[in-house]
């Protein structure tokens, strides 16, 4: 049989292009701003982690231009060999600053810093215990490593309890949460995690891709947000949201990250983050710290849109964050409200199953500190025209029994070819996140 068989017998993602509907791999032709040019179309982007609209900051691209007159483009090996700078050593070190630990490790992306430090640390007699929406990345690190994972319902603290009564004692035990869910946009009920983690004896790990920057009065994260920054053991950032590049950190005891730099394979076996990805990480913490108004901007956007778009009728879910998620249900409903909303000038993001649970499919919307208030208001019409259209919210823009105007048609269409497309659908997003959960 030939390997390669599969891949021309693959036509799941083809078919749901060839229904307008694909949502993948969109090409932009300008920078991640609130607003990007698609197709020589202006279109809001609602479907970016660039929180505080730092990607396009004159201070980020000096300090990466500056780095790649300096080092050049690349590292070409890994921190362990040849590939550790000035530059890495002074980001890890003012990332511990920040994050008031003894030490960080810089990897080079939030994946691997997820991979490297969970298989690097859970062993052969250690046992890892995962929250069932965390992410891809902490479930494929547990899935190398050499120990057992146990997992518990979603922010459900007494599952929690009982998975972890129901540990060996003698075994060492880490716990890894995300801080903000990057889905649904809820935050992690750390207090009660913590309080757990020190009766069983377990450690504690969050994973602050999404919190970095936005939760927190310095905007350090989850830790610091409910004011317990010394009780969490090992914080994990991503540099590619917030702080507006690539790259991955940890922040720990100095003995957990000279113990990791010498048994994670993903730090160890990947080349460094390169010098201008590096400089930028460097410039975005000093904004961070120097413009405390960014943050309170994406807040005061959050808070518009979640009561707004709560106000349309449409259901945000347990979002307390600016990842605000709208609820639409079935998978194609879906597909078809993001390809709506993308031709009303919108761009979003669909997430059906098996990312979410069945039934519960939803356009992910998250939000910046720098969209404007004319440019939210605008997705709000537009979601408003969408919603009806497709019956999400209630009122319909093509009343029943009325002829659908033309440039509705594809709609019916869609809606005839529904059951074949929703097959593709669900068997081309099995494919994507078949190891999700
Ligand atoms: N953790 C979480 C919670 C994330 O959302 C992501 C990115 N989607 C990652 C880790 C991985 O980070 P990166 O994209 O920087 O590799």
């Amino acid at each position: 049989m030939d390997l390669f068989d599969k891949c021309v017998r693959f036509t799941d993602a083809k078919e749901v292009m060839a229904a307008g509907l694909y949502p993948y791999f969109t090409q932009i032709d300008s920078a991640q701003d609130p607003e990007v040019i698609i197709k020589g179309k202006k279109m809001i982007m609602i479907g970016s982690n660039d929180y505080l609209g730092l990607t396009t900051h004159p201070k980020l691209k000096e300090a990466a231009i500056k780095a790649v007159k300096k080092y050049g483009t690349g590292c070409t090996g890994s921190r362990f060999l040849n590939g550790t700078f000035k530059i890495h050593i002074e980001v890890e070190e003012k990332l511990a600053e920040f994050e008031q630990k003894e030490a960080a490790l810089l990897f080079t992306t939030g994946v691997l810093t997820n991979l490297g430090t969970i298989a690097g640390l859970v062993g052969r007699d250690d046992v890892v215990i995962t929250d069932k929406l965390d992410h891809a990345s902490i479930i494929d690190g547990c899935r190398l490593s050499f120990g057992e994972t146990r997992r518990f319902r979603h922010n459900n603290i007494d599952d929690l309890k009982r998975v972890l009564h129901s540990i060996d004692k003698n075994k060492g035990k880490l716990i890894v949460v995300d801080g903000i869910f990057s889905m649904e946009g809820d935050i992690a009920r750390l207090p009660e995690i913590v309080e757990l983690s020190r009766k069983y004896n377990a450690r504690l790990m969050v994973d602050d891709a999404h919190s970095i920057g936005v939760l927190g009065k310095g905007g350090r994260g989850t830790a610091e947000y409910f004011n317990i920054q010394n009780e969490v053991d090992i914080v994990m950032g991503t540099c590619s949201k917030s702080l507006a590049s690539i790259g991955g950190f940890i922040t720990a005891d100095a003995d957990v990250i000279h113990y990791l730099k010498h048994n994670s394979r993903a730090l160890i076996f990947s080349a460094s983050p390169p010098p201008s990805a590096v400089a930028s990480i460097s410039a975005a913490i000093d904004i961070i710290r120097e413009e405390p108004e960014r943050r309170e901007k994406l807040w005061e956007n959050t808070r518009k849109m979640k009561k707004e778009l709560t106000e349309l009728g449409f259901d945000t879910g347990v979002s307390e964050t600016p990842i605000i998620p709208i609820i639409v249900g079935d998978d194609l409903r879906a597909f078809q409200m993001r390809r709506l909303l993308f031709d009303e000038g919108v761009f979003t993001n669909p997430v059906v199953s098996p990312a979410t649970p069945k039934g519960r499919a939803l356009i992910r919307t998250s939000y910046m500190a720098t969209h404007t208030e004319e440019q939210l208001d605008r997705v709000l019409e537009a979601f408003e025209n969408v919603g009806k259209k497709l019956g999400v919210i209630s009122g319909r823009v093509v009343p029943k029994g009325r002829k659908v105007p033309i440039r509705y048609r594809w709609l019916r269409k869609g809606i005839k070819m529904r059951k074949k497309i929703k097959q593709k659908v669900i068997t081309l997003m099995d494919r994507v996140y078949r190891y999700y959960h």
